[in-house]
């Protein structure tokens, strides 16, 4: 992850200091404190009437060529739920339900730092997929047919899906 050298507001050069029980960024000129959060991220375990599993093959970073569950990032304003349901239409032209939050997750990657990870149950009563450009391919499969996921958090929402 780069950090900013330069405040967004002012353009004036940032300065290391010791706020708030952390080294962070500041700004000498207006004050402007780089505070980095975690981005928010909603993951959509996606069960057809079947209870097959949705999996999908990523075409971008990070993760790219990896299966894996749909999801991305919150937009502004957004619920995490609605959030999680536009990422599932958006990269598979899914209609889902949210049925449960799977659970809340932290982890750090490299291309974009902290992120805070919302996993929800979504069940979809027709499971026709359109793929758009983030994936080579989606598909439902029954629990031993599903292709290898070897996203370490993915594998755990999976994991704390079968226990709820
Ligand atoms: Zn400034």
């Amino acid at each position: 992850m780069k950090s900013y050298s330069f405040c967004p507001i002012c353009a004036n050069r940032l300065e290391q200091a010791f706020i708030d029980g952390r080294e962070r960024m500041f700004c000498p000129s207006c004050s402007w404190v780089h505070y980095v959060n975690p981005l928010p991220v909603a993951v959509a375990y996606t069960v057809n009437p079947k209870n097959e599993l949705l999996v999908i093959r990523r075409a971008h970073e990070p993760a790219f060529n990896e299966w894996a569950l749909p999801g991305g990032f919150l937009e502004t304003g957004e619920e995490p739920h609605e959030g999680c349901l536009r990422e599932l239409m958006e990269e598979t032209s899914l209609m889902g339900k949210v049925d449960s939050l799977i659970g809340v997750y932290h982890r750090d990657v490299e291309l974009y730092g902290s992120l805070l990870v919302v996993a929800y149950k979504v069940i979809v009563t027709n499971d026709a997929i359109t793929i758009n450009h983030e994936l080579f391919e989606a598909g439902f499969y029954p629990p031993h047919l599903i292709p290898e996921i070897r996203i370490p958090l993915h594998l755990q929402i999976i994991q704390d899906a079968a226990k709820s």
